[in-house]
């Protein structure tokens, strides 16, 4: 097992929230290890081409480029200065919680067969959250992807995911997404988002005091408009069609209640869905630490501590919220570490620049959130052969039966007698498609550990499987 140095401050995720913590702490005196699963700094939002595409203008996907190369350089200095250590290919699967430090244990590199370790007195969470995506007759065909995973391809790969899209679901994701598409060459038959954006004008207070978000979401929208990409609101998916790979889908206007409106179906060609419906924080190193959530959020204090001493959590992984409130978080959390460390509270001076930030921002996602959900009765368009859990290969009927024939009334239940979730996802992406097919409450399942671990690792001795893998 390789052993690293003990470390003041150990950083679990290397997007926007856990760059901002770690230059913090590290600008404060603190010696900082960033681990990340990804091979270069910047999390989902700076997602960069891999050094061997040779991308000469990596930026032309991106939005504040520039604000990411400030944040690069500085990291660069303090990894230079031997301040932080950025560690790479780093998938952490527990974080131990020794008596007054603890142990990150991670799984090195694409194949994730061989342990390594970082001892530190502080830990920062930063592990930003996932896509959400509901199912739908046809959503298994090759061709439909997620938005996220759309963007991920065009941002880490330079590559398209088809010729022809349609980009569906709900949520502000989806406008980068589309845009990003279009002006990489792909023609973007239709927009389809279930939500009314209408609706945001109740929240017009909260939104006008965040100028920038609403430049941006303009800008996106200028873009739509300048490359005609047909807009749809109220409206859904409600088919993905084909033989072997996606050929057309099937969108239909909602009615106020959020039920298809008979008679509006279309059918539209294309070879690419990119389809999402909204995002869920990464919780399950929290989880396993006995960190506290909020709903389904790591509950964090003002200076983004969990209920767990020497435990912070920021960025999405604690709301989602997007970039800038990732890193204001992120630096609250990284002055705090670095305060709390010495024995001191943090200077409210040097917080309340990102303190002022993180509360417009967190008013402005929680108005964001109230307008953009998934059609309420999304769940009756859901035919019995439709594929909800891909791992296990669960059909909605099954479910159905679990729940109708067999008296099962909870996620667990229908677990347990159907296989739905028990997969290699352990329900990460079927979980709210298996709940809302059941019509019971999407739980947050508490997994033992973040990643699959192979056997021969757990055995190894002072790891923490004997002790730790009792949980449910
Ligand atoms: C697929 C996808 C694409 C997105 N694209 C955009 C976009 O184009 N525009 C936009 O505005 N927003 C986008 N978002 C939203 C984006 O998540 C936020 O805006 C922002 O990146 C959140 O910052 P963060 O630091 O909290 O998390 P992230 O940026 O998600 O960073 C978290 C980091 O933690 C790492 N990590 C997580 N778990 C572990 C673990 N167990 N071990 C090791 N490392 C771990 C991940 O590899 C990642 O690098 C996207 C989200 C997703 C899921």
């Amino acid at each position: 097992m390789n052993s690293a140095e003990h470390q003041d401050l150990a950083v679990i995720g290397a997007g926007p929230a856990g760059v901002a913590a770690a230059l913090a702490a590290a600008d404060a005196g603190a010696r900082v290890t960033i681990l990340d699963s990804a091979p270069q700094a910047g999390g989902q939002f700076y997602r960069r081409p891999a050094a061997g595409l040779g991308a000469r203008r990596p930026q032309a996907l991106h939005h504040a480029w520039g604000t990411w190369q400030s944040l690069n350089a500085r990291l660069r200095a303090h990894v230079e200065a031997g301040r932080v250590r950025h560690v790479t290919d780093r998938h952490v699967w527990f974080v131990e919680r020794l008596e007054t430090r603890f142990t990150v244990h991670a799984l090195i590199g694409p194949e994730q067969t061989e342990p390594d370790t970082v001892t530190a007195d502080a830990v920062v969470l930063a592990t930003g959250g996932y896509e959400k995506v509901l199912p739908f007759p046809g959503w298994t065909l090759p061709g439909v992807v997620t938005a996220g995973g759309a963007q991920a391809m065009l941002k880490g790969g330079l590559v398209l995911p088809g010729r022809t899209a349609v980009v569906a679901g709900t949520g502000p994701l989806l406008m980068p997404v589309a845009a990003g598409l279009a002006a990489a060459g792909a023609t973007i038959a239709a927009y389809i988002e279930s939500a009314d954006p209408k609706s945001l004008a109740r929240h017009a207070s909260t939104l006008v005091r965040n100028p920038a978000k609403l430049a941006e979401g303009a800008q996106y929208g200028a873009a739509l408009a300048r490359r005609r990409i047909p807009v749809r609101t109220r409206h859904t998916v409600v088919r993905a069609h084909g033989t072997g790979r996606l050929e057309a889908v099937t969108v239909a206007a909602l009615d106020a209640d959020g039920r298809i409106r008979p008679g509006t179906a279309r059918r539209i060609p294309c070879d690419t869905l990119a389809v999402g419906h909204g995002m869920l924080p990464h919780t399950d190193l929290a989880q396993a630490l006995d960190c506290t959530l909020d709903g389904v959020n790591v509950a964090v204090d003002d200076e983004q501590r969990t209920d767990v001493p020497g435990v912070w959590a920021a960025g999405e992984a604690t709301g989602i919220g997007g970039a800038v409130l990732s890193r204001a978080e992120g630096e609250i959390a990284g002055l705090s570490v670095a305060a709390r460390l010495l024995g001191a509270a943090p200077d409210p001076r040097v917080l309340s620049a990102a303190e002022s930030v993180r509360t417009r921002l967190r008013a402005f996602f929680a108005a964001i959130d109230t307008v953009y959900a998934p059609p309420a009765h999304w769940a009756e368009s859901v035919t019995d052969d439709t594929v909800v859990c891909r791992c296990e290969e669960v059909t909605a009927g099954e479910i159905r039966e679990a729940v109708d024939g067999l008296g099962a009334g909870d996620l667990r239940t229908v677990k347990l007698l159907t296989r739905a979730g028990m997969g290699w996802c352990q329900g990460r992406v079927c979980a709210p498609g298996v709940a809302g097919v059941a019509g019971c409450p999407a739980d947050t399942a508490r997994r033992p550990f973040a990643r699959p671990v192979p056997l021969d690792v757990l055995a190894q001795p002072g790891n923490p499987s004997r002790n730790e893998a009792s949980h449910d």
